[in-house]
Protein backbone atom coordinates (compact mmCIF):
# COMPACT_ATOMS: atom_id res chain seq x y z
CA UNK A 1 0.00 0.00 0.00
CA UNK A 2 1.16 3.40 -0.99
CA UNK A 3 1.53 6.19 1.77
CA UNK A 4 2.24 9.57 -0.04
CA UNK A 5 1.50 11.47 2.74
CA UNK A 6 4.44 10.50 4.69
CA UNK A 7 6.80 11.46 1.88
CA UNK A 8 5.23 14.47 1.99
CA UNK A 9 5.66 15.36 5.47
CA UNK A 10 9.09 13.75 5.66
CA UNK A 11 10.18 15.95 2.40
CA UNK A 12 12.17 18.62 4.00
CA UNK A 13 14.22 15.57 6.02
CA UNK A 14 17.95 14.92 4.56
CA UNK A 15 18.44 11.32 6.56
CA UNK A 16 15.75 8.70 8.27
CA UNK A 17 17.39 6.42 10.92
CA UNK A 18 16.17 3.81 12.85
CA UNK A 19 17.78 2.30 15.89
CA UNK A 20 16.67 -1.03 16.71
CA UNK A 21 17.98 -3.96 19.38
CA UNK A 22 17.46 -7.49 19.85
CA UNK A 23 16.83 -7.50 23.69
CA UNK A 24 15.32 -4.37 25.97
CA UNK A 25 17.56 -3.33 28.40
CA UNK A 26 20.70 -2.87 25.98
CA UNK A 27 20.94 0.81 25.91
CA UNK A 28 19.01 1.45 22.50
CA UNK A 29 17.32 4.39 23.82
CA UNK A 30 20.41 5.66 25.51
CA UNK A 31 21.82 5.21 22.48
CA UNK A 32 19.59 7.12 20.46
CA UNK A 33 19.84 10.07 23.14
CA UNK A 34 24.02 9.60 22.67
CA UNK A 35 23.50 10.10 18.62
CA UNK A 36 21.33 12.80 18.92
CA UNK A 37 22.90 14.88 21.35
CA UNK A 38 26.10 14.40 19.35
CA UNK A 39 24.57 15.04 16.39
CA UNK A 40 22.91 18.03 17.48
CA UNK A 41 26.20 19.55 19.26
CA UNK A 42 27.79 19.04 16.14
CA UNK A 43 24.88 21.45 14.63
CA UNK A 44 22.84 18.95 13.14
CA UNK A 45 18.85 19.93 13.48
CA UNK A 46 17.79 16.80 14.60
CA UNK A 47 14.53 15.70 15.60
CA UNK A 48 14.13 11.93 17.85
CA UNK A 49 10.62 10.17 16.98
CA UNK A 50 10.05 7.56 20.13
CA UNK A 51 7.63 4.38 18.56
CA UNK A 52 8.41 2.42 21.55
CA UNK A 53 4.53 2.74 22.32
CA UNK A 54 4.17 0.61 25.28
CA UNK A 55 7.77 2.19 27.23
CA UNK A 56 8.80 5.11 26.15
CA UNK A 57 11.58 6.44 27.53
CA UNK A 58 13.07 9.21 25.61
CA UNK A 59 11.05 12.41 27.17
CA UNK A 60 12.37 11.33 30.06
CA UNK A 61 15.76 11.16 28.95
CA UNK A 62 16.12 14.22 27.42
CA UNK A 63 14.40 16.07 30.73
CA UNK A 64 10.69 16.66 29.07
CA UNK A 65 8.45 14.29 31.55
CA UNK A 66 5.45 15.66 31.98
CA UNK A 67 5.20 18.32 28.89
CA UNK A 68 2.89 17.80 26.30
CA UNK A 69 4.18 17.84 23.08
CA UNK A 70 7.96 19.39 22.70
CA UNK A 71 9.70 21.03 19.79
CA UNK A 72 12.97 23.11 21.05
CA UNK A 73 15.01 25.42 19.36
CA UNK A 74 18.05 26.40 21.35
CA UNK A 75 20.56 28.47 19.19
CA UNK A 76 22.36 26.60 16.58
CA UNK A 77 21.52 23.27 18.75
CA UNK A 78 18.67 21.98 17.74
CA UNK A 79 16.45 18.82 18.94
CA UNK A 80 13.09 17.91 18.68
CA UNK A 81 11.05 15.03 20.00
CA UNK A 82 7.88 13.35 19.72
CA UNK A 83 6.63 10.81 21.85
CA UNK A 84 3.72 8.78 22.98
CA UNK A 85 4.72 9.97 26.55
CA UNK A 86 3.56 13.36 25.59
CA UNK A 87 -0.12 12.27 24.79
CA UNK A 88 -0.66 9.99 28.06
CA UNK A 89 -2.88 11.56 30.90
CA UNK A 90 -0.07 10.56 33.09
CA UNK A 91 3.43 9.24 33.32
CA UNK A 92 2.36 5.87 35.01
CA UNK A 93 -0.69 5.15 32.40
CA UNK A 94 -0.20 2.27 30.03
CA UNK A 95 -0.51 1.16 26.67
CA UNK A 96 -2.64 -1.89 26.12
CA UNK A 97 -2.64 -1.51 22.27
CA UNK A 98 -3.04 -4.30 19.77
CA UNK A 99 -1.54 -4.22 16.26
CA UNK A 100 -4.01 -2.27 14.28
CA UNK A 101 -4.28 0.63 17.07
CA UNK A 102 -0.07 0.91 17.25
CA UNK A 103 -0.08 1.26 13.85
CA UNK A 104 -2.73 4.18 13.76
CA UNK A 105 -0.63 5.92 16.15
CA UNK A 106 2.88 5.18 13.97
CA UNK A 107 1.30 6.33 11.21
CA UNK A 108 -0.44 9.66 13.07
CA UNK A 109 3.37 10.25 14.07
CA UNK A 110 4.60 10.28 10.84
CA UNK A 111 2.23 12.41 8.93
CA UNK A 112 0.76 14.83 11.69
CA UNK A 113 4.10 15.73 13.25
CA UNK A 114 5.66 18.73 12.03
CA UNK A 115 9.46 19.01 11.76
CA UNK A 116 10.53 20.96 9.91
CA UNK A 117 14.17 20.86 8.34
CA UNK A 118 15.63 18.02 10.35
CA UNK A 119 19.12 16.75 9.07
CA UNK A 120 18.58 14.01 10.94
CA UNK A 121 15.30 12.19 12.28
CA UNK A 122 16.05 8.86 14.60
CA UNK A 123 13.68 6.77 15.13
CA UNK A 124 13.84 4.95 18.65
CA UNK A 125 12.14 1.35 18.51
CA UNK A 126 10.55 -1.28 20.82
CA UNK A 127 13.33 -4.48 21.01
CA UNK A 128 12.66 -7.01 18.51
CA UNK A 129 10.58 -7.01 15.99
CA UNK A 130 6.86 -6.43 16.38
CA UNK A 131 4.16 -4.48 14.90
CA UNK A 132 5.96 -1.38 15.38
CA UNK A 133 8.54 -2.50 13.32
CA UNK A 134 6.85 -3.62 10.55
CA UNK A 135 4.16 -0.37 9.96
CA UNK A 136 7.18 1.83 10.31
CA UNK A 137 8.87 -0.04 7.70
CA UNK A 138 5.58 -0.07 5.87
CA UNK A 139 4.63 3.72 6.12
CA UNK A 140 8.77 4.77 5.28
CA UNK A 141 8.95 2.48 2.27
CA UNK A 142 8.52 4.89 -0.46
CA UNK A 143 10.54 7.72 1.36
CA UNK A 144 13.09 4.89 1.96
CA UNK A 145 15.29 5.61 5.26
CA UNK A 146 18.97 5.60 5.23
CA UNK A 147 18.86 2.16 7.62
CA UNK A 148 18.72 0.71 10.97
CA UNK A 149 21.65 1.19 13.91
CA UNK A 150 21.16 -2.12 16.22
CA UNK A 151 22.61 -1.91 19.51
CA UNK A 152 23.86 -4.63 21.48
CA UNK A 153 25.43 -5.70 24.55
CA UNK A 154 28.59 -7.98 24.03
CA UNK A 155 27.20 -11.38 25.78
CA UNK A 156 26.20 -14.48 23.14
CA UNK A 157 22.81 -14.07 24.70
CA UNK A 158 22.31 -10.92 23.36
CA UNK A 159 23.74 -11.03 20.29
CA UNK A 160 21.56 -14.54 19.37
CA UNK A 161 18.89 -11.91 18.53
CA UNK A 162 20.64 -9.45 17.16
CA UNK A 163 21.24 -12.00 14.37
CA UNK A 164 17.09 -11.82 14.09
CA UNK A 165 17.36 -8.15 13.68
CA UNK A 166 19.79 -8.28 10.87
CA UNK A 167 17.93 -10.89 9.38
CA UNK A 168 14.57 -8.79 9.90
CA UNK A 169 16.69 -6.06 8.31
CA UNK A 170 17.52 -8.07 5.30
CA UNK A 171 14.30 -9.63 4.86
CA UNK A 172 12.23 -6.53 4.67
CA UNK A 173 15.14 -4.69 2.82
CA UNK A 174 16.04 -2.31 5.12
CA UNK A 175 19.67 -1.47 5.29
CA UNK A 176 21.83 -1.91 8.22
CA UNK A 177 23.75 1.08 8.56
CA UNK A 178 26.06 -0.59 11.29
CA UNK A 179 26.29 -2.82 14.98
CA UNK A 180 27.36 -0.48 18.09
CA UNK A 181 28.06 -2.65 20.81
CA UNK A 182 27.23 -1.33 24.20
CA UNK A 183 28.26 -1.24 28.00
CA UNK A 184 31.24 -3.05 26.67
CA UNK A 185 33.59 -3.00 29.70
CA UNK A 186 33.73 -0.39 32.95
CA UNK A 187 36.39 1.13 33.67
CA UNK A 188 37.14 1.73 37.28
CA UNK A 189 37.37 5.40 38.16
CA UNK A 190 39.40 4.56 40.97
CA UNK A 191 42.01 2.14 39.70
CA UNK A 192 41.55 2.96 35.54
CA UNK A 193 41.33 -1.10 35.24
CA UNK A 194 38.55 -2.32 32.67
CA UNK A 195 35.92 -5.20 33.75
CA UNK A 196 34.57 -6.70 31.12
CA UNK A 197 30.76 -6.80 32.86
CA UNK A 198 29.33 -8.48 30.23
CA UNK A 199 32.28 -10.08 28.34
CA UNK A 200 33.46 -8.11 25.26
CA UNK A 201 34.35 -7.73 21.36
CA UNK A 202 30.96 -10.10 20.69
CA UNK A 203 29.46 -6.96 18.99
CA UNK A 204 32.26 -6.56 16.35
CA UNK A 205 33.10 -10.85 16.10
CA UNK A 206 29.51 -10.57 15.35
CA UNK A 207 29.18 -7.86 13.06
CA UNK A 208 32.25 -9.22 10.97
CA UNK A 209 30.76 -12.63 11.15
CA UNK A 210 27.30 -10.95 9.47
CA UNK A 211 29.33 -8.81 7.59
CA UNK A 212 27.53 -5.44 8.31
CA UNK A 213 29.73 -2.19 9.58
CA UNK A 214 30.64 -2.28 13.15
CA UNK A 215 30.61 1.09 14.65
CA UNK A 216 31.88 1.11 17.63
CA UNK A 217 32.25 0.29 21.36
CA UNK A 218 30.84 2.01 24.41
CA UNK A 219 31.81 1.31 27.77
CA UNK A 220 29.78 1.72 30.74
CA UNK A 221 29.68 5.23 32.09
CA UNK A 222 28.47 6.35 34.97
CA UNK A 223 28.52 9.74 34.28
CA UNK A 224 25.79 8.78 31.84
CA UNK A 225 23.26 7.09 33.95
CA UNK A 226 23.60 10.47 35.99
CA UNK A 227 22.97 12.13 33.17
CA UNK A 228 19.90 9.98 31.74
CA UNK A 229 18.54 9.49 35.11
CA UNK A 230 18.21 13.01 36.14
CA UNK A 231 18.47 14.94 32.73
CA UNK A 232 18.31 19.22 33.24
CA UNK A 233 15.19 20.75 32.46
CA UNK A 234 16.89 22.44 29.91
CA UNK A 235 18.51 21.11 26.64
CA UNK A 236 21.23 23.76 26.43
CA UNK A 237 22.64 21.91 30.31
CA UNK A 238 21.88 18.39 28.47
CA UNK A 239 24.02 18.99 25.97
CA UNK A 240 26.40 20.71 27.69
CA UNK A 241 26.45 18.07 30.44
CA UNK A 242 26.80 15.49 28.12
CA UNK A 243 29.95 16.59 26.08
CA UNK A 244 31.66 16.06 29.41
CA UNK A 245 31.09 12.30 29.43
CA UNK A 246 33.51 9.90 27.92
CA UNK A 247 31.35 8.29 25.83
CA UNK A 248 29.97 11.49 23.86
CA UNK A 249 33.88 11.26 21.98
CA UNK A 250 33.10 7.73 21.02
CA UNK A 251 29.56 8.73 19.82
CA UNK A 252 30.80 11.53 17.96
CA UNK A 253 32.78 9.36 16.30
CA UNK A 254 30.47 7.55 15.38
CA UNK A 255 28.66 10.02 13.85
CA UNK A 256 31.24 10.68 11.34
CA UNK A 257 31.02 7.40 10.26
CA UNK A 258 26.85 7.80 9.95
CA UNK A 259 27.54 10.82 7.92
CA UNK A 260 29.60 9.32 5.31
P1 LIG B 1 16.80 -0.11 26.13
O1 LIG B 1 16.31 1.08 25.36
O2 LIG B 1 17.63 -1.02 25.29
O3 LIG B 1 15.71 -0.84 26.85
P2 LIG B 1 17.94 1.84 27.93
O4 LIG B 1 18.55 2.79 26.98
O5 LIG B 1 16.64 2.20 28.57
O6 LIG B 1 17.81 0.40 27.27
O7 LIG B 1 19.05 1.55 29.01
C1 LIG B 1 18.81 0.73 30.16
C2 LIG B 1 19.59 1.31 31.33
O8 LIG B 1 20.98 1.16 31.11
C3 LIG B 1 19.33 2.79 31.56
O9 LIG B 1 19.21 3.01 32.94
C4 LIG B 1 20.58 3.48 31.03
O10 LIG B 1 20.89 4.65 31.74
C5 LIG B 1 21.65 2.41 31.25
N1 LIG B 1 22.74 2.49 30.24
C6 LIG B 1 22.65 2.29 28.91
N2 LIG B 1 23.85 2.38 28.31
C7 LIG B 1 24.75 2.66 29.29
C8 LIG B 1 26.17 2.88 29.32
N3 LIG B 1 26.94 2.82 28.24
N4 LIG B 1 26.72 3.16 30.54
C9 LIG B 1 25.97 3.17 31.65
N5 LIG B 1 24.65 2.96 31.68
C10 LIG B 1 24.03 2.72 30.54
Amino acid sequence: MSHPEVGERLASIKHVVLVLSGKGGVGKSSCTVQLALSLASQGRKVGVLDIDLCGPSIPRMLGLDGQQIHQATAGWKRLACMSIGFLLPDKNASVVWRGPKKNAMIKQFLTDVYWGDLDYLLIDTPPGTSDEHLAVVEYLQEWSPDGAVIITTPQAVALTDVKKEINFCHKVGLPVLGLIENMSGFVCPHCSECTNVFSTGGGEGLAGHMEIPFLGRAPIDPNLVMLLERPSKRLLSIVETYERCELSKIFKGICERLDE
